[in-house]
């Protein structure tokens, strides 16, 4: 069928919104027509090349919609069903196989490499191939997405919230209450309070972690931080946040930090505001980190990890998420911005200068 979709053609390039052929689903798959997508800070870096991309391309991978027509081996869902979309995963590895979704062997593979489960990919253009990403290509009208990728969204739930909790939102609250699991009374950092940095405040808020220090260089996104939970905020360009914690601990430091800024001087900070035997969960895409092993981790008996997708398995996690938010416990609304799909120009640049925390394109009802 014929479809809307943003295309980008080359590495950089700007996103086109053109008529691009998506093919029927296969046994497994289902026909969504998307009712928004969030733009998630991984699209970016996809638009850039960053992942070994091929163009052109379609991305989006915090899709919602309803689903049109479901595949002969889906029996989960079928036509009218509201749906959020996650990240693809096999079903078939070692990590999988023990309800380890987030380690899929072919994480890479089947999110990154442009094509989906089969090898191919669902949408082309004038007879030409046009990568998919994530399974989902949700910057589009309609998506072709594997059973294994979509999760039903309850009545009553707005589609337009639904869709960034696929990806960024799961990922920082499941960095938490997956991962940390902190009990009342624990301490925490959040370090780079973006979209995937509030949703794991707002975990640690769920928790009854206290204190929450969230540290970011932006004084309105650490007002935000306050509004969500955050006990104490510190702008890093004029305070020292391990300074700060240290004052509020009486020295010792906190338990838990999560680390969602990505860059590798930030990280060595958010160890350092930890105390003996603290975690440290890494959830920003970090490349390169300075830092004196001995000291500030081993002697410290710190462990230092990263997390992809808040090791969520998001047919479990993400109906929790929603019912969060449906009960006022997890505030998500408050970090998004709509836009209009064909906007997405502008929606991109505002994510990109952080003016949106989570921008939210609108294709349809
Ligand atoms: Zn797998
Ligand atoms: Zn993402």
């Amino acid at each position: 069928m014929k479809i809307e979709a943003a295309v980008v053609h080359e590495v950089n390039g700007p996103y086109l919104i053109e008529e691009v052929e998506l093919a029927a689903p296969r046994a497994d798959e289902v026909l969504v027509k998307v009712s928004a997508s969030g733009i998630c800070h991984t699209d970016v870096g996809a638009q850039k090349g960053d992942f070994g991309n091929i163009f052109p391309i379609v991305l989006g991978h915090e899709g919602s919609g309803v689903v049109m027509e479901a595949g002969s081996g889906v029996k989960e869902f079928k036509p009218g069903d509201r749906v959020a979309m996650s990240f693809s995963w096999c079903g078939e590895c070692p990590a999988c196989s023990t309800g380890r979704s987030w380690g899929c062997s072919r994480l890479y593979d089947l999110n990154f490499a442009g094509h989906d489960y089969y090898g191919g990919t669902p949408l082309s253009r004038n007879g030409e191939r046009v990568s998919c990403f994530f399974g989902q290509s949700s910057f589009a009208s309609h998506a072709v997405v594997h059973k294994n990728n979509l999760v039903r969204v309850p009545d009553g739930m707005d589609l337009r919230i639904a869709a960034p909790v696929g990806c960024g939102i799961q990922t920082g609250a499941g960095s938490v209450l997956n991962y940390l699991r902190p009990v009342p009374g624990n301490g925490i950092v959040v370090s780079g309070c973006g979209g995937v940095g509030m949703s794991a405040l707002m975990a640690a808020r769920l928790c009854g972690c206290d204190p929450i220090v969230a540290v970011d260089v932006v004084d309105s996104r650490l007002e935000l931080a306050l509004e969500l939970g955050a006990t104490r905020a510190v702008n890093a360009k004029r305070e020292n946040p391990v300074q700060a914690v240290h004052e509020l601990t009486g020295g010792r430091g906190v338990e838990y930090a999560v680390e969602c800024s990505g860059i590798g001087e930030c990280i060595r900070t958010a160890v350092n505001c930890t105390g003996a035997f603290g975690v440290i969960a890494v959830c920003g895409a970090a490349y390169d980190l300075r830092i004196n092993f001995h000291e500030e981790v081993t002697a410290m008996h710190r462990t230092l990890t990263g997390i992809i997708e808040g090791h969520s398995n998001p047919k479990l996690f993400i109906p929790k998420l929603l019912s969060f938010y449906e009960k006022g416990l997890f505030p998500i609304d408050k970090l998004i911005k709509f836009y209009d799909f064909k906007d997405i120009e502008q929606a991109v640049e505002d994510s990109v200068q952080g003016i949106a925390l989570k921008p939210v394109l609108v294709m349809g009802s």
